[in-house]
Parts: C-alpha cells; structure tokens; sequence
C-alpha cells in the first residue's frame, strides 16, 4: 500500500537540478524529504523539465535577460526500464521515467519520478513537451498539465499502485488536476453510480491550493481542450468547473477532492470567500529543518540540542543557548554572505552595518520595490540610529514584462541613489543563493499587499537560522508573529477598497520607515541583547514551529487520516 502519491509541476531537490522555479517546487521538494525522514510510504511524480527553468542575468540597465538553465539528468537520475503511453485525443505520447531517491535521515528512501516526453518514437512537438517549466504557449502547459495528470497515474499503474493500493492523491496546486478527472473515470467502471463514484474519488483525493488571486489559476479554453484531451474524459469535466468558455484548474479539483487545503490560516480565509462552496482546512506550510538551516547553525545545534535534526520541535530549546554563541554564529554566516557580495559589486558591504533581506519570486502583489520609495526620507529618519544596507534577489517569470519591470527599477534606484544606504541586487535567485541569504541576513523583510500572499516560506527558512521577520501581517506571518519577540508587523492600510489610492501605500511606507528607524535599527544597534534575544526566539517560537516535520504531521492528522472516512 501507498500512503501519498505528491503530484507537482515542480520539485525543488537540489540546487543543481533546475526542475523548480520557485517556492511551489521548494515545498514539495521539502515536503518529500521530510516523508523521507519519516519512513512514509510515499512518492513524487513530477514531469522531467530537462531544459530547466530559466537562469537569471541582468544587464547594465537592470533588464532581466533570461537563458535556459540546462542541467545534466543522467548525474542525478535513473532511466527506468519501460515507458509510458499518455493517451491525447489523436494520438499517444510515449513518455520515458527517470527517477531520484531522497533518502531520509534514518535512510528510508522516497521516489521522485520524473515523466520524459524526449522519446524518437514521438512527433517534434511532442518531444518538447516535458522539456520548459512554465515555458511555451497555454496550449503547451496544457498538454503538460495532460501529461502529469494522466501520465502520472499510468505510471503508478506501472508501478503495481492501482486506486486500490493508493491511500491519498496529493495534488500541489491545480496543475495536476487532470489526476482527478482519470480517477473518476476509473471509478465509474468500479461503480454503479455517479455519487458511488464520486465518493470514491474524493476519498482519495486531496487537493491543495496556492494562489489567493482568481486570476493566478489556470484556465484552458474549451476549443484547446477538444484537440487534446480524449473526449471520454471531456465529457466528464463537470459545468462548475467551467467559467464561461474556459476550464479552471482548480475548480475541476475542487470539485473532485475529498479535502482542500490551503497554505496557512489567513490563505483559508481568503480562498473559501473565493470558493464559497468548499470548506478548506488550512494547513500551514513549513520548510525541511535540514535543508534550510545554515551548516554553521546546524553544527551549533548539535551541540546543543542533538534532537534538533530528528525532531526540530527541539529547537525550542535554541533558548539554552547562551547568547555569544548564538551572535558569533550568526555573525560567521553574514560574514560568507558580505565577503560573496564583496566579491561580486562594486558596493562595499560591511559585516557590522544591520543588513536587510528581501528575496522572492517577483511580481506585482509582492511589491518588492516599497521599500525604495522614497530613499532620501528612509535616510533622514534613520540618520541618527545607524546605517543600513539592503539586499534583493528575485527572479521575474521571462513572459511577464511588469515584473521584470520591477527588477530595472531597483536597478534605477541602485544607481540614482548615492546615499548612505547600501543597496545590492544579487542575480540568479535559487536555492543556493536563497540559503545564503536567509542565514546571513539580520533581518528578513516581507511587503506583499495584504490578502495576496498564500503563504511565503523564506521567512521560515530564516527562522531556522535565528533571524526575525519584519512583515505585512499576510501568508504564514499572521501565525508566527509576535511583535517585539519574534519581529514586527507592518502595514495594514492598503485594503480592496484603496487598492488604487496612492496615499494608502504611501501609509504603509510610513509604516515600514518608521518600524525601521524607531524599532529595528534602536534594538540592533543599541540593545544587542536584546536584539540577540529576539533572534533566539524567532528559532525557539518559529523555527521549531514553521517546518515541514511539523506540516506533515498535520497532513497526516488532520488530512490524509481523516479522508479515510470521507465522505
Ligand atoms: C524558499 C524559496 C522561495 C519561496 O519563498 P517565498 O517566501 O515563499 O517567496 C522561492 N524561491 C526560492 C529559490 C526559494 O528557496
């Protein structure tokens, strides 16, 4: 029997193998190890993405120029012996697997499969169809989204996982939706009625949303649909999970799933007004303990708190720790961080200046640049506490010009700004230079506009390594914040109502100037222990809190169990 069959886009496993994007494939990537740590009966299914997903470089003029990130698949996975025959409307794509072990700390093993459509035997088009995370035309993600959903389960068939011998579907986000829509038209074979059937399918089947924007989901329009996918499954797409003349993703799951979850308390919220109809637990992400905890924090853990890497609740007792330990280390880790910027830009980093971090997926909602509104304002209010330098990284999607947009404005302000603040913009935002950063920083900085952000999970990775968390109240900070222990909130004035009110967010750059300049720079530069303190809490409240062993545990109880006796 199989517990969890994880389906996603993306899966973030390592640095070297570019089949992520962005935080989506990181929590599947943590999710599935940490399955691993526990010995859980599971497996990831995800397509192979052998061109990558796109490496960042930026020109002169800040312009984002984005070029394939190919990686070498035959260094990390196994060819698997047989293929798979994904069935389209006119025809069948053969699809090769590729897999990759995690193994867990007590060297349990979790599968990772990777579906291959590079095979001789398909047309020109067909073999590039597993090739570009998030690439191509929405006809291509289509047929994608066709190949994950449909090959997936074929391939656990191959496996010997038929339904019976498969506990829980997991879908992360609506790109695998298509898994639903197979399995209810198996189950209709299985059973005498639609709600037999339906029932069956939804004691199976869990659904996870990540995006609180309707617009963020994915919709095929039905003329595309007709050409790909069979028509026995076409005729099966229920009407609510059509808008207009398009199919949404996430509604064909919603409809199809025994459970829906969302990404942390205020994500429910946000997505059962969107959904009116569904009830949707919310499950609060968390990051792998193991993977995200800086190597100089992990050594300073182990002696202290052994039990910290099989079970990181332990690291409520980072409050043992006495405090030059806790400064020395985090002051080893921003060191790497200022000598790899030292080493790369023209600008001087400086080891004792209080150092910000803000490193993400950019685009719109996350407003990356509000804290550069208005630079000459920031220097005056913090001119008599102390400097402050700030570091960005973020990669926009190559397709979206409005954000990359972002990315050339940050560059304007880089060069504009001669002021005592030092600002840098680090290129190629992945998983090597994300853990870089969420240990070396001292403070992680957050500004997306409120009811915008599912989750966000660099925070948490930041927690791991001791570092409080200055936030809008959104995503997972509604749940972790304690202002004065374990950060600071900031900003609540822009709402639906004054989305388009410029003085709302000028509020809210008020907000974050005045945290910083009366709060943030006062305890870092004059209450060291204090501030010391405030990181200790930030690993003993969040860190033991916000990570994946703590997330899957709540899967497990409040999910994957509970669906048993679904309906
Ligand atoms: C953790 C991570 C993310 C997600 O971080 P958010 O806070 O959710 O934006 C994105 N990209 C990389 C490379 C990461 O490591």
């Amino acid at each position: 029997m199989l517990d969890v069959a994880y389906f996603s886009m993306e899966i973030a496993l390592s640095s070297g193998m570019s089949t992520y994007s962005g935080g989506l494939g990181v929590l599947a990537g943590d999710t599935l190890k940490t399955f691993a740590d526990f010995g859980y009966s599971a497996l990831g299914i995800t397509l192979l993405n052998e061109q990558g997903y796109v490496e960042q470089e930026i020109d002169s003029t800040g312009r984002q120029i984005s070029q394939i990130e190919k990686w070498d698949k035959e260094k990390y996975l196994t060819k698997l012996p047989f293929k798979i025959e994904v069935p389209f409307k006119d025809r069948s794509i053969t699809c090769a697997v590729w897999k990759y072990d995690i193994v867990g700390q007590s060297k349990e093993i979790v599968p990772i499969y990777f579906i291959d459509s590079n095979d001789p035997t398909n047309n020109e088009y067909d073999r590039t169809l597993t090739s570009y995370l998030y690439g191509g035309d929405v006809q291509y993600r289509l047929c994608q989204e066709q190949i994950l959903g449909l090959g997936g389960l074929l391939l656990l068939e191959k496996l010997k996982y038929n339904p019976e011998k498969v506990r829980v579907y997991h879908l992360n986000e609506g790109h695998a939706s298509f898994v639903g829509l197979s399995l209810y038209e198996q189950a209709k074979k299985m059973f005498p009625t639609h709600k037999k059937a339906m029932d069956y399918v939804g004691s199976k089947l869990v659904f996870t949303t990540h995006t609180p924007v309707e617009a963020g989901h994915d919709r095929f329009l039905i003329t595309n649909l007709e050409k790909v996918l069979p028509t026995s499954l076409f005729e099966n797409i229920p009407k609510a999970a059509f808008i207009e003349d398009k199919l949404c993703m996430t509604r064909l799951s919603l409809h199809f799933s025994g459970i829906v979850t969302g990404v942390a308390k205020a994500h429910e919220k946000v997505t059962e007004k969107m959904f009116p109809k569904y009830d949707v637990i919310p499950v609060t992400n968390g990051v792998y303990h193991m993977e995200w905890t800086n190597p100089l924090f992990r050594k300073l853990y182990d002696e202290y708190i052994p039990e910290w890497r099989e079970d990181p609740s332990f690291l409520r007792k980072v409050m043992n720790i006495p405090d030059d330990k806790i400064w020395a280390t985090h002051l080893e880790a921003k060191k790497e961080l200022i000598d790899y910027i030292n080493a790369i830009s023209p600008n001087k980093f400086s080891v004792d200046v209080c150092t910000l971090g803000y490193a993400r997926r950019f685009t719109s909602y996350k407003r990356p640049t509000l804290i550069l509104a208005d630079l000459d304002e920031l220097e005056r209010k913090i001119s008599t506490v102390g400097r402050l330098q700030i570091i960005f990284a973020g990669e926009a999607h190559p397709h979206d010009k409005k954000s990359s947009e972002l990315i050339r404005k940050i560059f304007q302000k880089i060069k504009k700004h001669k002021g005592k603040i030092s600002i840098v913009f680090l290129e190629d935002y992945d998983m090597d230079l994300a853990a870089k950063l969420v240990a070396g920083v001292d403070v992680w900085l957050n500004t997306p506009l409120q009811k915008h952000e599912a989750s966000g999970t660099s925070g948490m990775k930041a927690a791991l390594n001791a570092i409080p968390h200055l936030s809008v109240l959104d995503g997972w900070w509604p749940e972790g914040w304690i202002e004065g222990v374990t950060g600071w909130s900031m900003g609540t004035h822009v709402t639906e109502a004054t989305l388009n009110n410029q003085a709302s967010w000028n509020l809210e750059v008020v907000d974050l100037y005045d945290k910083l300049a009366t709060k943030v720079l006062p305890l870092y530069y004059q209450n060291r222990s204090g501030f010391v303190e405030m990181m200790k809490h930030s690993a003993a409240l969040n860190g033991s809190y916000f990570n994946t062993h703590r997330m899957v545990n709540d899967y497990i109880s409040k999910v994957y169990f509970p669906l048993e006796n679904k309906p």
